[in-house]
């Protein structure tokens, strides 16, 4: 089934990939595995998945240890401030960083593992109030110039959540929002090329088209979450 689904998500890939004149190998693929057990990821890997997504930092640790050390491993989950030393120097990279003082912990726990860390700025780009990070513009400049200064981090780009919806065309606005941030305002902070973390399994063509680089799947990789309260 996981080989199948993932067929099938490389297809879409391809496919609006080709609507918006990219290429292919500019848009990454990240399996999502927050709540699934570690056959269902082998399973992914098995079919050539190496990047993986989870939202809680117990689980992705836990499952780092036990999984195959070549996995690129990102966090994409709101992170606390005294967890971050758990996963400093172990993850690929850190998608959801949405406050100054989240960067400073984040960049001290680096210098002293003598590392630099991945980082995206999460921008709320849409404004919802359910969300992190925030949608005004001024804001995340400041925060993107001040996360700039410090040293054992590196802007390699930004992500957002868009509101979930039915209808994925609804999300293409705060999509293009958010390239068109990266590449005019927020240029002078970010590589050339910036990353951009945005789409998930209801609206990942539509992010493409966009200028997504990373997709983030996780229900149409692993199928529907069951959560135990
Ligand atoms: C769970 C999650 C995803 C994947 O969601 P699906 O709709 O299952 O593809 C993507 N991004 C973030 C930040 C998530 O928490």
């Amino acid at each position: 089934m996981i080989r199948d689904n993932l067929k099938y998500v490389q297809e879409q890939i391809k496919i609006h990939g080709a609507v918006a004149n990219r290429a292919i190998s500019d848009i990454k693929l990240i399996a999502v595995s927050k709540t699934k057990p570690l056959a269902m990821l082998q399973e992914a890997y098995d079919a050539g998945c190496r990047d993986f997504g989870e939202n809680k930092v117990q689980e992705l640790v836990d499952k780092m240890e036990q999984m195959p050390g070549d996995i690129r491993w990102h966090m994409i989950g709101h992170l606390q401030r005294n967890k971050v030393k758990y996963i400093v120097g172990k993850v690929f990279m850190i998608h959801s960083v949405d406050s100054l003082r989240l960067a400073e912990e984040i960049n001290k726990e680096s210098a002293k593992r003598e590392c630099i860390s991945n980082i995206l700025v999460e921008i709320n780009v849409a404004g919802e109030e359910s969300k992190f990070g925030t949608s005004d513009l001024n804001e995340n400049l400041n925060l993107l110039k001040n996360i700039a200064k410090l040293s054992n981090i590196n802007i390699c780009g930004l992500m957002t959540i868009a509101p979930f919806t039915e209808n994925a065309e609804s999300n293409r606005i705060y999509f293009k929002k958010l390239h068109d941030f990266a590449y005019n305002e927020a240029a002078a902070y970010l590589p050339n090329e910036p990353v951009l973390s945005m789409g998930m399994t209801g609206d990942y063509g539509v992010a493409i088209e966009e200028g997504a680089t990373y997709i983030r799947v996780g229900t149409g990789i692993f199928g529907e979450r069951e959560y135990t309260i």
